[in-house]
């Protein structure tokens, strides 16, 4: 049976300029990923796995190549429709969490599904739902500052839930956590993918997801050297 790809990649590729410079950040990939799949993106430092991520998540623009999510040619996108995939196609997690400090757990939470229209009430009942779901509802009134690496990320997976995305996009999320903290991250996202069926994208260095992806693409100086299926 042919399942049409969530993710369809052709030739993707960044050139970042410095000065007279050029720097490949990523040097043509082409790859298609079925919905439902985890997916690991492994590689060295400076291999591309975050410009990969970026493009993804419609963050940053090719300077060559097509991209297709969902439906959507991403790059063919006007502004406002963009922001639109931002906030509805994909949810991102990062390393170093990115909330609003000055936002509670709860109002963090709710800002991209508030930002994206959606009516106050039913966004906040959604938010205590995902949040009670992460072990997350002793934390609801504190800001970011107030909590431990591990809770601050779960509270990062609850935003980029609101907007119930089709795909999961994380870049090195356990990166700032201890071993526990970081299976259990890693748990989360897997349960997400299995039982919630969202296509998961997540890079990383480390072993910690081999249990739980389904394939796992290597890049090496912005090219992919490997692509396996893994036996989650
Ligand atoms: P990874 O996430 O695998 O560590 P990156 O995608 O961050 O790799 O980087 C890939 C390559 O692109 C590296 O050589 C890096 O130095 C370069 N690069 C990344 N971001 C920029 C940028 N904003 N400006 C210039 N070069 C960059
Ligand atoms: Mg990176």
């Amino acid at each position: 049976m042919d399942i049409s790809p969530i993710i369809d990649a052709e030739n993707l590729t960044r050139i970042y300029r410095l000065g007279a410079a050029d720097v490949a950040g990523l040097g043509g990939v082409t790859f298609r990923i079925a919905p439902g799949a985890f997916v690991v993106l492994k590689g060295n430092s400076g291999s591309g796995k975050s410009t990969l991520l970026a493009l993804l998540g419609g963050l940053d623009r090719p300077t060559q190549g097509r991209l297709r999510v969902a439906g959507f040619d991403v790059f063919s996108l006007n502004e406002k429709d963009l922001v639109r995939y931002r906030r509805r196609v994909v949810g991102i997690v990062f390393q170093s969490f990115n909330l609003l400090p000055t936002l509670t757990v709860l109002e963090n939470v709710c800002l991209p599904a508030l930002l994206a229209g959606f009516p106050l009430k039913p966004t906040r009942e959604k938010a205590l739902r995902w949040l009670e779901w992460l072990g997350m509802q002793d934390r609801l009134h504190h800001l970011p500052g107030e909590l431990s690496g591990g809770e601050a990320q779960r509270t990062a997976i609850a935003r980029a839930l609101i907007n119930e995305p089709p795909v999961i996009l994380a870049d090195e999320p356990t990166g700032n956590l201890d071993t526990r903290n970081g299976q259990r991250v890693v748990e989360i996202l897997g349960t997400l993918n299995r039982d919630y069926g969202c296509t998961v994208v997540m890079a990383t260095h480390a072993t910690v997801a081999d249990a739980v992806a389904t394939r796992q693409l290597c890049l090496r100086d912005g090219l992919i050297v490997d692509d396996q299926c893994l036996q989650p």
